[in-house]
Parts: C-alpha cells; structure tokens; sequence
C-alpha cells in the first residue's frame, strides 16, 4: 500500500491549530485519519502526540535543539543571530523551522514528497543512531527530512522532534478522533489505548479493526493508576465509610515489573524500558514460572529502612556507574498491585483478590510485599499515617479493597495523603547564575507550570539542591540552553523539580499573575517529564484554599 504525503498530515495538524473549537480539532484529525491504512495510521497519530517513537521503547529518536539549530542554519544559511531572532519572535523551534525554510539554501538531490512511512524511517534511523559518532548521524538524518521538507512539513516535523506540538490537540481529543475515524465507543477507545499505552499502536489497531481484541500482556507496558491526593485523615475516612487498606506511601521511583518466558523488564511511570536501571529488581524476579506483570515502588532501602530518595537520581540519570550505584543504595522492589498473572488479566478482580495474588507472585523472591493494614475511621487513617511518617515513609495510600486496578487514572479507588502543604511539580525554563560562594554555577532556577497548552512562570528557586547537585544542574543547563544572554539563560523547558513553598501570591512578576512564596526544591524529579507538572488550576486552587483559611480564621 502507498503510503500517505507527510503534507496531508502537516495541513491537519496546522488547521487543528488554528482553531480554538474542541470539537472541531476532534472532527479534523478524524476526517484524516479516514483515509489512512494502519501503518501511516499509526505514524500519524504518533507524529500528532508529539512522539517519534513508541512508548515504552528503549530508544529515542528526539534530537536536541542545539542540532536543529545548527541544522537548520546550514539548510536556510540563516546567521544565528537571525535563528535567535525567529526564536524570540514565535517561542516555538517549530515555527522557526517554518520561517527559515521559506528560504533554502540547497535544495535536495531529488525532490521527491516525504510520504510519513518516509518520516518513520527518518525516525527509525535517529533511534538506532547511538554511541560514538550518533551527533553527526543525526545531523546527517534531520537535514536529509529538512532538506526534502516544505516549511510547514519542517514546522511538524521539528515540532515532533522536539515533542513540543503546541497544537492543543492533548491526549484525550486525539483519543476520541480516533474512535470516531473507526467507528469505535468511547469505552472501547479508552481501554484499547490504556492498554496498548501508545496512541499510535492504538490508532494502527483501529485502523486494522482490531481495537476492541486488545489484551494486556507481557512487554507491553500499561499506564499505571494514581491515587487522588486528600488533604486530611478524615476526609479519607468520609470517602472510603467502610474498612480500607493503608498502606505505607514509599518513596521511590513507580515501577511496572513484567516477565514473561524468564526474562524480565521493568518500565518507569513514562512507560519507558527501565530494566537497565534496575538490576536488582531483575535479580528478584528471574528465572521460571508463570507469566505476570506487577506494579509497586523501587525504593532505596537498607537495614530494614528506607534511604532517602536523591539516592536513586544518580542512577536514574546514569551519573555514575550502576555498580557502585547498587551498593550506595541497593533497592528493593515493594510490589502493591498485579495487572497480569499467567496469560490473564487481572486488573479486573477486586484488589483484596489481586492482593492474594500478589502474595504468591512475590513468596520466594528479594521483591517485598507492600505491608498492608485495615483501617476505618478517621482515628485508624490518622494512626496509620502516624506510624508510617515514624517509620520514615512519605506519608499513606488508602485503598478499597473491592476497587479495581483503573489503568491511567486517578482512580477514586486509592486516596493519598501526605503531611506537608502541598509541593507543585514545575518545569524550569531560565536560570541565572549565583552568587558568591555560587558565583560560577547555576544556581537559580525560574520555573513554571503547566497552562492548557504553554507554560507559565510561577516563580524562582534558590535553595534546596546540594552542591553536587548544582554542578549537575549547571552542565544540563548548560546543555539545554536556547538564548544564552549573558548572566541569564533561557532553557528547553525538560528538567522537572519538585517545589515546596509557604503560601501563593498574587504577582505581577510573574505571567501566571501568581508567585510562590519562599518556594525551594525539594527534589530533582527525573522521573517526571514536562507532560507530568502541574497545572495553573492547582496553584489556583491551593491561592483559593488560603484565602478561605484566611477568612475563616
Ligand atoms: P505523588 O507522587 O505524590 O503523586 O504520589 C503518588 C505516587 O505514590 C504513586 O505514583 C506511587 O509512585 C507512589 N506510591 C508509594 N507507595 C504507594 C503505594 N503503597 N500504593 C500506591 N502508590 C504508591
């Protein structure tokens, strides 16, 4: 089968864009997808999410803006002062792309139309292009796309790229057009991508009719569940009325353990093959028996104890090596759901039954069970979460025990609570340069959180990273930056923190019209992405929630 022109794909997405109408945006992208086969269905759906590649692969085919902008000088022969200007002018590396493309410096060998299986075997070629010599390869790779690309083929395509589509096209509307390309109900569109996890192996089963046979299994990873956040014991008590699990809240990094034919894989809560990261949790698990895939938390852990958290970002982000890694903070796996036990599904069963489960899955293994205990009423939730904060753990999740395992959502099945006022989940965007004993180092971060399809500023951070952690921070900065202006610099918005802070304000200083007060970095949260911070509704919501406390008092 012929494969569909990337133009048709690009005019979609342009005209989604455009329009502010949800339903509208719904009703394009489903007109196009119509006319498309599963393999371009699946490229399309992909390349519209923002992603070159599936979820849950090992390799990435994104490339760095440093390469696209030099790449993108050498195809245009635009000066990087003109690039950097384009830059301030639309904020968007993409439509950049779009503006320099008009004008070309070289044209290619033989202008031919890029067709989107031609994109996925760009991408495919980024993906595999690794280790020594993989910067000229990819520079080599974008300019023959760029090069055969029209302006606003270039425009999607670094959009893609770079993962920032900026169309408002979010998950959940590109999810219902494709139920309406292919005559699926909203129910059976949910479930097929909650299992498939990948939007564009969903819209290629779609496109194939086969949507509604899709079935968890091993190697596929599966969105994991969340629990709502509550504020207090007793409202957890009011929402559950009856008897519930508590069990402690481990501070770890969520993890989805699979095994199928003795060997075992581990995927992060990005859906990403994590196994290389964790080899004591292949040691737990490997060897024969039956089939399963199994959801809990990777924590550091020693002497009966949890160890603290910032242990296991060193080895996350392979800053050192796994070895030695292992034995600073050896990890042990604490298994608390199961999704998949010997060619079934399980996420169906009432959790009491998957616990049962559970128990024998990790009998005989290094893997511990998540301890749970029974607890109703505000005392018993209050006296759970006392015991677990003494113990050192980060706070509760309470669980119906009838409830079943709601993949990719935050379930009203597990409730949350955590001691402190609330942290936000922020993206930094600028950061500066200290101060004495910081002169040198990056050390003050400007962050923002997530609104509709941008990002706003909520507020700058000074403290909370230790000095190792600066220098880390100082070379990533370093290595993302977009507009260096001296003493300032403007980054991709990539690196995740996690911010306490004292109260919100309102404030001119910032374009959310919001500012955090005293705010500090509790963590580096590099298992979260920018699709992961929090909105702008949630800051004003905790604005709000003061405000009452204010007035009540
Ligand atoms: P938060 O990161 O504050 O949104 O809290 C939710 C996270 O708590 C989940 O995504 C899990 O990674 C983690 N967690 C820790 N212990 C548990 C548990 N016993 N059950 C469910 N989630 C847990």
């Amino acid at each position: 089968m012929k494969s569909a022109a990337f133009l048709g794909l690009a005019d979609a997405l342009e005209r989604v864009r455009g329009t502010a109408s949800k339903k509208e945006k719904v009703a394009v992208i489903a007109a196009y997808l119509q006319g498309l086969g599963p393999e371009d269905a699946t490229v399309a759906a992909r390349v519209a999410s923002g992603r070159t590649s599936e979820r849950g692969s090992r390799d990435e085919a994104q490339v760095g803006y440093a390469t696209l902008l030099e790449v993108l000088r050498e195809v245009t022969g635009a000066t990087e002062d003109g690039v950097s200007r384009s830059y301030l002018k639309h904020g968007d590396l993409g439509e950049v792309a779009e503006e320099l493309l008009a004008h070309k410096k070289e044209q290619p060998l033989f202008a031919a139309e890029l067709s989107l299986r031609d994109l996925e075997e760009g991408f495919a070629r980024l993906r595999s292009a690794k280790g020594h010599g993989s910067g000229s390869a990819k520079r080599r790779i974008v300019k023959s796309l760029l090069l055969a690309a029209t302006p606003l083929e270039g425009k999607y395509l670094v959009k893609a790229l770079t993962g920032e589509m900026r169309t408002g096209l979010v998950t959940g509307l590109l999810e219902e057009a494709i139920a309406a390309a292919y005559g699926l109900t909203k129910g059976e569109a949910a479930r097929a991508h909650m299992v498939l996890g990948d939007i564009g192996a969903f819209a290629g089963e779609a496109a194939s009719g086969t949507a509604t046979s899709v079935r968890i299994r091993p190697f596929r990873p599966v969105n994991f569940m969340l629990a709502e956040p509550f504020a207090t014991a007793r409202e957890i008590a009011e929402h559950f009325l009856g008897t519930a699990y508590a069990e402690y809240k481990y501070d770890g990094v969520r993890a989805q353990v699979h095994r199928s034919g003795g060997e075992v894989r581990v995927y992060s809560r990005r859906l990403e093959d994590v196994t290389a990261s964790f080899p004591e949790i292949v040691a737990s698990f490997r060897g024969p028996g039956a089939g399963f895939i199994i959801d809990g938390e990777a924590v550091p852990f020693a002497g009966g104890r949890p160890l603290p958290f910032q242990l296991l970002q060193r080895r996350l982000r392979r800053m050192e090596d796994l070895e030695e890694a292992v034995k600073k903070a050896p990890v042990t796996y604490f298994a608390f759901d199961i999704l998949f036990r010997g060619g079934e599904e399980t996420v169906d069963l009432p959790l009491s039954e998957r616990r049962r489960l559970l128990r024998e899955v990790v009998a005989g293994t290094s893997a511990r069970l998540a301890e749970t205990t029974d607890v109703s009423g505000e005392e018993g939730v209050q006296g759970a979460f006392r015991r677990s904060r003494d113990l050192g753990y980060e706070g509760l999740v309470v669980k119906d025990p009838e409830s079943p395992y709601a993949m990719g959502k935050r379930g009203s099945g597990w409730a949350k609570l955590k001691e402190e006022l609330d942290t936000l989940d922020v993206v930094v965007v600028a950061a500066e340069y200290g101060h004495g004993k910081r002169a040198g180092v990056i050390s003050d971060y400007t962050f923002a959180v997530r609104d509709g399809g941008g990002l706003k500023t909520v507020g700058k951070a000074y403290s909370g990273l230790t000095d190792m952690e600066i220098d880390e921070m100082t070379e990533r900065l370093k290595a993302i930056t977009v507009k260096d202006h001296g003493y300032w610099r403007q980054v991709r918005p990539e690196i995740v923190v996690e911010v306490a802070f004292d109260s919100v304000q309102r404030s001119d200083r910032h374009d959310s019209g919001f500012a955090l007060r005293f705010p500090r970095i509790k963590r580096i949260r590099a298992d979260k992405g920018v699709a992961d911070i929090d909105d702008i509704w949630k800051v004003e919501r905790i604005f709000s929630g003061q405000k009452l406390k204010v007035e009540e008092a």
